[in-house]
């Protein structure tokens, strides 16, 4: 098609030859060395074209047509273009494979040029960078995902061994959102995984740093760029001009190096918006721990933002989304990565949406209301960066008003919770002069391009009124003149047409064309063109006609543009104010899709405070239960308590005190009796309580959960494709090495992924270190039923069982957690159930039931393994001498040392030896 038409390099001079380069290619040749990582489209007409490298490239990442046009140094050059109309879809796709793209343009008609002289080249440049992290049309944008451009700075290490300190800032600028916070290493990944960003930008040095090169590696969407752009020195000058103001007080207390990644992210969009300068809100912070850290692999396991497959559907976010707005949705899924840990803020948010699930008649009409709101902040982005059209007026104008009659609604609910007030002022913070004038100006239909005009209402604006009146009475007079013409000439079928190429023309049939080019008649009309059955005249007249119809069009579309500059400027100087109402709408959406969907599915609301509890009562699973239900299949609702234990009586020795060390539920059963279910729905459900939702229980009380871990053994987990024992081993170490006295740990299977009693020993030291030194509340469930002994001696862990039941031969799945352990695996059962051939099922029970036997009468000693070391909580730090000593000696490599270093040695053993007196 025509994508292959070649337009070729220089548009007015012949195909270059041999290495000589022309003036056309010069400038080519100048934009593209400015911008070498990125694809140049290059604006010839209606393509953007792509040359070189470029075009080899897009051409195999857009399966479209490689061409050739001209040669350079001897060889061809390789050309593929896309056409304009259709740039924003290949734009999506070539973004989606990582690549960036700088979008050139032609600056001035190419008429102008000419007038320079013939050999004169359009001028062009690139008008904007094209990078996964900064874009703000729809066409290129999930409208229910926030889309973030992250930039990470890291501080400069004092002295060795100090832990690294990371700033991030991030910017969604389609939104104008605008956030900085600081973090630790240990904790940088989940900060990435939680914000999920689009685009992440890091200094040339940060990203070849050995530490994390392999980090940044894995991540899709890192951008290394120049280290000015991290340069802490000019940080603050250019946060401060970007946000014109004079100091960066006005951003409250940003540490340094905060300052430092949120400059680079606004240096990053001033140099791909080349200067258009998106309306971010000011870099608001967050603080450390103001939200619980969920590292990537528990994201993942959990399906919170999507499921294994990667798919939205089935995802917990999926399960809970009933808001009615893409601003509602955006929220929603901010609030689900980054649930709270302030107990005072998960009760306010609790609080607006206890106001909607109390009455019902007032979420109903507030969620109509807000499904009539566009969406403002992305209409508003668009419009700053001067890529709106009239479309993004109107949504403007609707939104707003909706926020209004939305306030005015609201104001007879009987109980106000605070959030809900304050979003109320906050929709009635834009200008009511703003929509009643964009109502008065904008047309009933409108245009999806400003350029296309007839976007301005008849009776807005009096001149451009008149202009069209005129193009129109214009058009008049050529119907007017069409019948003079065909009486005068006698011609009744003659016609006035118009084209691209001749503009007006009269045009009669051939037979009729003799007698126009004979007089009288030919000192009229002027022959312009014979095709096969027409001939085509002009006039004097007509062309005079022709002029004031075009210059009047030009006029009426040059009024509707500076009608629609001021429009954008009255927007512009409203835009604080209509983004806060952005935000309120998207809060009420929020706050009344959560209600709603507690009122659909019978949710509580839970208890959220700053004790150690987790008291869960009739919990379910927020996705399997809708997915069952939709089979008409009930969901078996259980009970969860982690709480820690009363204290005894007498009470414990001070420095031995446990008191808020959590309860370890450990949970065995056969396969497929619901382990997995109940252990995932209990850590939902603290998601669920923290982010500020209702809860699938019938009560629920949690005492704040600042970390969530969530592992699966790896057996079990196919989906993720790298199902193997060490990727399990690396995440069990990363929690027991992590999780603290808040902290929430789900375990499933763990130690599945080795031989048995390699597995049995990993899974049974696991729950000890648990137990003894992490203190947190945990869930752990094991197919090895020999760890349920454990509970004889430690004195938090508690088994439970998933009940199953046994039925003529035949296994029955109750799905019911009950105290106990299971009494046998079932796996025979299970097998049958599963259809395996009836033969191997018999053989297979002949074999069990013999190795049960020998079992009894051989005893493998699983009964002896308590005698392990318990290890003992970290404030314990008594150690018996001998294991320290025994360490010592252990460390030490007699082959490396040199006889002086041997002597040292031996000299501190026998130190360590004397300090610590046998126990
Ligand atoms: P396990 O981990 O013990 O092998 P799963 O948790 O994977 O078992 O559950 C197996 C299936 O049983 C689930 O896919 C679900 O359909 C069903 N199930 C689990 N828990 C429940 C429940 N509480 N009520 C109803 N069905 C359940
Ligand atoms: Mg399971």
């Amino acid at each position: 098609m025509a994508l292959t038409q070649p337009i070729g390099l220089p548009e007015s001079e012949p195909p270059a030859d041999e290495g000589r380069v022309t003036p056309a290619m010069a400038q080519y040749f100048e934009i593209k060395a400015a911008n070498p990582d990125c694809l140049l489209f290059y604006r010839m007409g209606d393509f953007y074209e792509m040359f070189f490298e470029d075009a080899e490239v897009a051409s195999r990442a857009l399966g479209i047509v490689l061409t050739k046009r001209g040669k350079y140094l001897g060889k061809d050059v390789p050309l593929c273009g896309v056409p304009v109309v259709r740039a924003d879809e290949y734009l999506h796709r070539l973004i989606a494979l990582g690549h960036r793209v700088a979008v050139c343009e032609q600056l001035e008609d190419p008429a102008e040029a000419r007038k320079r002289g013939s050999k004169s080249v359009v001028r062009r440049d690139v008008v904007r960078l094209v990078t996964a992290g900064t874009l703000t049309e729809d066409s290129l944008l999930d409208a229910r995902r926030n889309n973030y451009l992250l930039a990470v700075a890291r501080a400069r290490l004092s002295s060795a061994g100090e832990e690294a300190r990371f700033a991030l800032a991030w910017i969604d600028i389609s939104t104008g959102e605008f956030r900085v916070a600081e973090c630790e290493q240990a904790s940088l990944s989940a900060e990435i995984a939680r914000l999920d960003p689009g685009e992440i930008i890091v200094s040339d040095a940060l990203f070849s740093e050995a530490d994390l090169a392999g980090y940044w590696r894995s991540l899709p969407v890192v951008m290394p760029v120049t280290r000015d752009v991290f340069d802490g020195a000019t940080a603050e000058r250019r946060l401060t001009s970007f946000f014109a103001v004079a100091t960066s007080e006005a951003f409250g207390t940003l540490t340094r190096l905060e300052l430092t990644a949120a400059a680079a992210c606004v240096t990053y969009v001033e140099r791909t918006q080349i200067g258009k300068r998106p309306p971010l809100s000011p870099p608001l912070r967050e603080s450390a721990g103001a939200s619980m850290a969920i590292d990537q692999a528990t994201r993942g396991n959990l399906e919170l933002m999507r499921t294994l497959t990667g798919e939205r559907r089935g995802s917990l976010l999926d399960a809970i989304d009933r808001t009615v707005t893409a601003a509602g949705s955006r929220l929603l899924a901010q609030r689900l990565a980054a649930p709270l840990t302030e107990p005072a803020q998960i009760a306010r948010r609790l609080d607006a949406v206890a106001t909607f699930t109390g009455d019902s008649a007032a979420r109903a009409e507030t969620r109509s209301r807000l499904a009539a709101a566009p969406d403002l902040a992305r209409a508003l982005s668009r419009l700053a960066v001067d890529r709106g059209g009239p479309r993004d007026l109107a949504a403007i104008r609707d939104g707003v008003l909706a926020a209004a009659d939305l306030a005015r609604a609201l104001a007879s609910l009987k109980d106000m919770p605070a959030e809900i007030t304050e979003a109320m002022q906050a929709c009635r913070k834009p200008d009511g002069m703003l929509a009643a004038e964009l109502s008065a100006a904008l047309a009933a239909d409108l245009p999806a391009f400003r350029r296309d005009g007839g976007f301005v209402r008849e009776g807005y604006d009096v001149s451009l009124d008149e202009t069209r009146a005129l193009r129109d009475e214009s058009r008049r007079v050529v119907a007017a003149l069409q019948a003079r013409y065909a009486e005068d000439t006698g011609i009744r079928i003659l016609r006035i047409k118009h084209n691209n190429v001749l503009g007006y023309f009269v045009e009669v049939t051939a037979q009729h064309g003799e007698k126009l080019m004979a007089a009288p008649f030919n000192g009229i009309f002027i022959h312009r063109q014979t095709l096969a059955g027409q001939i085509r005249f002009t006039t004097t007249e007509l062309g005079e006609l022709e002029s004031k119809i075009a210059s009047a069009a030009e006029r009426a579309l040059g009024l509707e543009l500076e009608v629609f500059e001021r429009l954008v400027a009255g927007v512009m100087a409203e835009s604080p104010n209509i983004k806060d109402c952005a935000e309120a709408l998207a809060g009420l959406d929020v706050a009344s899709a959560l209600a709603h969907l507690a009122a659909e599915r019978d949710y509580a609301r839970p208890l959220v405070d700053d004790s150690h509890a987790f008291v869960i009562e009739g919990g379910r699973h927020p996705v399997v239960e809708q997915a069952l239900s939709r089979d008409g299949t009930p969901f078996v609702a259980n009970d969860c308590d982690l709480s820690p234990p009363p204290p005894p009586y007498p009470p414990p020795q001070a420095g031995e005190e446990m008191e808020n060390a959590g309860r370890i539920w450990l949970i065995t059963g056969p396969n497929m009796a619901g382990k997995s279910t109940f252990l995932r729905q209990n850590a939902l459900i603290a998601i669920l309580a923290q982010m500020g939702s209702f809860v699938p229980a019938r009560h629920a009380h949690i005492g704040v959960v600042d970390r969530l871990f969530s592992r699966v053994g790896a057996a079990d987990d196919l989906a993720r494709g790298r199902s193997t024992f060490m990727v399990e081993m690396v995440e069990t170490a990363a929690i027991l090495n992590q999780a603290g006295e808040r902290a929430l740990v789900i375990l499933d299977e763990i130690g599945r992924g080795t031989s048995t009693f390699d597995g049995l020993s990993i899974a049974w030291a696991t729950v000890e270190h648990l137990h003894g030194v992490n203190q947190c509340r945990a869930l752990f469930a094991t197919h090895f039923h020999e760890l349920t002994a454990l509970s004889a001696r430690l004195d938090r862990l508690h088994n439970a069982t998933v009940r199953v039941k046994e039925w003529q031969g035949e296994v029955v799945f109750l799905h019911e957690v009950t105290a106990g352990a299971a009494d046998r695996s079932y796996g025979i059962q299970v097998a049958k159930l599963a259809g395996l051939p009836a033969s191997v099922i018999e053989r297979a029970k002949v074999v069990l039931a013999k190795l049960e036997q020998e079992d009894r009468a051989a005893p493998k000693g699983f009964e002896d393994l308590p005698l392990f070391a318990v290890p003992k909580p970290p404030h314990d730090a008594r150690q018996p001498a001998e294991d320290l000593l025994a360490a010592a000696i252990a460390a030490i490599n007699p082959d490396d040392l040199s006889p002086r270093e041997a002597m040292e040695a031996l000299y501190r053993l026998k130190e360590q030896a004397a300090k610590e007196p046998k126990a």
